[in-house]
C-alpha cells in the first residue's frame, strides 16, 4: 500500500490518497489478501474487514467510503453524500470533505484526479471499453463542470496491466487507439491504457505520475488477466 497527499501550491494539504496492493488483508486464497471487491465471490466479512484496512489508511470513517458500480460504462457519478455505492457508474466526482472515494481494479486502470485549489476529487475505472468511448475527455469534462481547472489538476494513475501483458484483437486495438494513440507505443499488439491516459493527461497540461507496476507481472498485485478468479486492488482519496 502506498500513500500520499495533494497539496495545493502554497503547501496545503487539499487530499489524502491510498493506492492498494495484496498485502495487508483478510482474505484467503484467491482473494488473497486485501481484496476490496464485494462482487468478485469472496468471504463479505473479509471484504468488510479489508475495506476497513483501506478506510484507516486513508483516514476516514468506513462509513464513509463510496464505491462506484464498475460497469465499464462512461457515466459520472456526482457524490455529496456518502452513499455506499453508487451504482452503474465508473467515474464518481466529489467537492464534499471527509467522504472517500475509491475505484478498484485487476488490470484496468484506476485514476485519482485532484484540483487542490477548487477543492475537487474525481476516481475512475478505465478499461478498454471506457478508453475507446472517450471516458478521458469525459474525466475532464466533469472536473471543470465540478469547478476545477485541468492545469491545475493533479492525476494519479494506478497499477494497471502493460502493453506488453495486455494482447487484444486488432479491432479492439484500433478502436482504443483511435481515441487514445498513446496506448499503442510500447507493443505492436498491445495496449497499454495507462500510456495513452497519460498522454491525454499531459496534452492537457496537467500532472500526472503513476504509482505501482504491471498487473501481470507483479505477484504483489490482483490481475484478472493472469489468474482468472481474484482480487482488486483499490485507489482512493478524501478531500481534507
Ligand atoms: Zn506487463
Amino acid at each position: 500500500m502506498q500513500s500520499g497527499v495533494f497539496e495545493s501550491s502554497r503547501g496545503t494539504v487539499a487530499a489524502r490518497w491510498v493506492v492498494t496492493d495484496r498485502e495487508g488483508g483478510y482474505s484467503q486464497p484467491p482473494y488473497s489478501s486485501l481484496n476490496l471487491a464485494s462482487h468478485v465471490g469472496d468471504a463479505p466479512l473479509a471484504v468488510a474487514a479489508n475495506r476497513s484496512v483501506l478506510a484507516s489508511a486513508l483516514d476516514v470513517p468506513s462509513d464513509r467510503l463510496v464505491f462506484p458500480g464498475l460497469i465499464h460504462s462512461s457515466d459520472v457519478g456526482i457524490v455529496d453524500a456518502p452513499i455506499g455505492l453508487f451504482p452503474n457508474v465508473d467515474v464518481l466526482v466529489t467537492s464534499t470533505r471527509n467522504i472517500g472515494l475509491v475505484t478498484m481494479g485487476a488490470d484496468c486502470v484506476p485514476l485519482l484526479a485532484v484540483d487542490p485549489e477548487a477543492k475537487v476529487a474525481l476516481v475512475a475505472h478505465i478499461g478498454w471499453r471506457g478508453a475507446g468511448d472517450g471516458i478521458v475527455e469525459t474525466i475532464l469534462t466533469s472536473l471543470v463542470n465540478a469547478g476545477a481547472t485541468v492545469k491545475r489538476t493533479q492525476f494519479i494513475l494506478g497499477p494497471s496491466i502493460c502493453g506488453e501483458c495486455y494482447h487484444v484483437d486488432e479491432e479492439r486495438r484500433q478502436h482504443v487507439l483511435n481515441v487514445l494513440p498513446g496506448a499503442g507505443r510500447r507493443d505492436a499488439q498491445g495496449l497499454d491504457l495507462r500510456d495513452g491516459i497519460a498522454a491525454e493527461v499531459r496534452a492537457a497540461h496537467a500532472a500526472v505520475k503513476t504509482i505501482g507496476g504491471c498487473t501481470a507481472e507483479d505477484p504483489l498485485l490482483f490481475s484478472h488477466r493472469r489468474d482468472g478468479v481474484t482480487g482488486r486492488q483499490a485507489a482512493a482519496v478524501v478531500l481534507v
